[in-house]
């Protein structure tokens, strides 16, 4: 069963569809001075307070006092979001981002952090039908009980 979670496409599905287009719910959107994603809520409460935070490791080792420029330099702006909800600049970088298909049914969370302003925009969506995997699993199971039953097949 574990081969069926996280699938990035329904089944017999042809066309990409991508996560954030023919949106069917509203977006739920966030301003917060702090990440709302755990990611990252312990170096930036160091950043904030001008304490060391560890150097990413691909650049080197140790510790370091970094600017909020410097620390968030690595990451990307996510151009389907790319602006900042609580200034509206666009020299946003995202630091979280997770997204969940069952069945072609999209849920997806992303936050961004603005440079200019220092908040983080958080957006979070969920399609109408959307079960989790497992929650799909159970379901689907139950239907085959039910049809075992009135087919009279004994467990
Ligand atoms: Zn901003």
């Amino acid at each position: 069963m574990a081969g069926d979670t996280l699938t990035t496409k329904a089944e017999g599905e042809e066309v990409a569809v991508k996560y954030c287009t023919n949106l069917r719910a509203s977006v739920e959107t966030d301003v917060n001075a702090a990440p709302r994603a755990f990611v990252h809520s312990r170096e930036w409460k160091k950043i904030m307070a001008g304490d060391p935070v560890e150097i990413n490791p691909s650049v080197g080792h140790g510790m370091k006092i970094m600017t909020v420029a410097e620390w968030a330099g690595r990451w990307k702006r996510n151009d389907d979001f790319p602006d900042c909800l609580a200034c509206g600049s666009l020299n946003t970088r995202e630091h979280h981002f997770i997204q969940t298909w069952c069945r072609g049914n999209r849920k997806w969370e992303s936050e961004t952090l603005c440079l200019d302003c220092h908040n983080y925009s958080w957006r979070s969506y969920c399609d109408p039908e959307f079960t989790t995997p497992s929650e799909h699993e159970k379901e689907r199971w139950n239907k085959m009980l039910e049809g075992n039953s009135a087919l009279g097949v004994e467990n």
